[in-house]
């Protein structure tokens, strides 16, 4: 069993901080290295990719488990696939999309252990679709504080399951997932873009886009007046078999394009939305594969060493629209303009405790760090609150205890599970600690 000291950081550079790290390369190590954690408790940590302190331990352990990353097996009648928790979204498309399989949730980025997007509970682009990840999971393996494995579905050990799920690796390590992949329609899709004037037109659309496509996204202009708020570009795919638009035989190859920081001050630009915007024909339709139409993040990354925090909100149907309106006047009056802003829709209320998505709409915005931010942020929180939307855990490094209590209304059953699978909360982060401190600490 092999320990080192590492600084850790965060993708959003907001958190780091420095843990024992190990890293199990078979999941029999596992137990063996839970053993051995002392103070601090131990937190699993896959590709990194959450922005915060969701896989921080300051001054204790960081299990990695990104060479957990077997597969086990494929069942290509059933599309049931078992494999260990550190394979990447990424690699499961490479392997079994030329097999005419793909993941039930089209996620923004490939570049996730399963494990991790099982622990925050992922929705995508087809959230109205398909809901989150965990809804095509058919059982997991949950290491728990007293090395023992236990299996955990949505219909068997349902607390365990709803707890881990999304737990944000606060209640044992997941060590073989047993999923479902689905049989894909047909190998490409039909992209729509189409601009949106104002919130009014969004909604409107967005209304008849819940049942026809497969799958949506928006694009919004942050800095538009109060007038235009919700003005944007609405992004929809479908799959399609004789599209009406050939696929150019001229595609170019995906491009990776790594950006500096001040990227994301020229993204925020209120001048560089207003273009991008009107760059965008009022209406375009292209056809692409669906590979190529995955993982869209994936082809940019900007190198930020100041941080960005990220605000993920889930809405209800009812109060969605206003809810956004509110938050997005807001942005336009006091011209904090969000370098990402997009919106997604989501089919029904999640299955875990910490989940965040309800049916109705997911609103995520990213903002460049800059001073007084943050402030603006938490009071961004309690206007969600107003209108019940839930700050989702994935990305957050803002909330407070009293927002969970407010937003949260399975948090007792979380942390009672948490309190039955382990009680001397071994399992521990520095997002842990931020949001349920009053909790008993682990001691060797
Ligand atoms: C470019 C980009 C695009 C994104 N797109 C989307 C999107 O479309 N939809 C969406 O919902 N999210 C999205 N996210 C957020 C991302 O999906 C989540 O942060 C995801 O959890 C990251 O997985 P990871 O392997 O990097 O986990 P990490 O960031 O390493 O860990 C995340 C959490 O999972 C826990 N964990 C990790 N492995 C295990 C394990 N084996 N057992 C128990 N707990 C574990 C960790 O303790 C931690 O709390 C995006 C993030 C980025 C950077």
């Amino acid at each position: 069993m092999h320990w080192y000291e590492m600084k850790l950081g965060s993708r959003g550079q907001t958190h780091s901080g420095t843990s024992q790290v190990c890293r199990p390369e078979r999941v029999a190590d596992i137990a063996k290295y839970l053993e051995q954690v002392g103070k601090n408790g131990i937190v699993a940590r896959g590709s990194a990719s959450s922005y915060a302190d969701q896989a921080l331990n300051t001054d204790g352990a960081v299990m990695l488990s990104k060479r957990l990353d077997c597969i086990r097996s494929f069942n290509p009648e059933t599309g049931e696939l078992i494999c260990e928790p550190g394979i990447m979204l990424k690699t499961i498309t490479e392997v079994y999309a030329p097999q005419g399989f793909m993941l039930a949730t089209a996620t923004g980025s490939g570049q996730y252990t399963l494990g991790g997007a099982i622990a925050a509970n992922i929705i995508g682009q087809n959230g109205h679709k398909r809901m989150s990840l965990a809804k095509s999971v058919n059982w997991i393996d949950v290491v728990l504080a007293n090395g023992r494995t236990e299996r955990a579905s949505a219909t068997e050990n349902e607390a365990l399951f709803k707890s881990v799920v999304g737990g944000q690796g606060l209640i044992g390590i997941i060590s073989l997932i047993s999923i479902t992949l689905l049989k894909r329609p047909q190998e490409y899709v039909l992209v729509e873009k189409r601009r949106m004037a104002n919130l009014d037109e969004l909604m409107e659309a967005l209304k008849s886009v819940r049942k026809t496509a497969d799958f949506c996204s928006v694009w919004i202009d942050t800095s538009a007046k109060p007038g235009a708020v919700g003005r944007g570009v609405l992004k929809t795919a479908s799959f399609t078999k004789d599209a009406a638009v050939p696929a150019s035989p001229f595609t170019l190859p995906k491009i990776k394009l790594f950006l500096p920081y001040f990227a994301l001050h020229i993204a925020a630009m209120p001048s560089v939305q207003n273009l991008r915007y009107r760059l965008t024909r009022a209406q375009k339709k292209k056809v692409e594969s669906y590979e190529r139409f995955l993982y869209s993040s994936d082809n940019i990354r900007v190198f930020s060493t100041k941080g960005v925090y990220q605000l993920q909100i889930s809405f209800s149907e009812a109060e969605g629209p206003q809810a956004i309106r509110r938050i997005l006047t807001e942005l336009a009056q006091t011209r904090v303009t969000a370098c990402r802003a997009e919106l997604v829709l989501t089919k029904e209320d999640t299955l875990s405790y910490l989940g965040s998505a309800v049916r109705g709409y997911t609103l995520s915005l990213d903002f460049f760090r800059r001073k007084g931010l943050e402030d603006f942020l938490k009071h961004l929180i309690m206007v969600a609150g107003e209108h019940n939307g839930r700050v989702s855990l994935q990305d957050d490094a803002l909330l407070e205890p009293r927002h969970l209590v407010m937003m949260y209304k399975h948090l007792e059953k979380f942390t009672k599970a948490r309190n039955t699978f382990d009680p001397q909360k071994k399992f521990d982060s520095d997002f842990g600690r931020r949001l349920f401190s009053g909790e008993k600490k682990y001691e060797q």
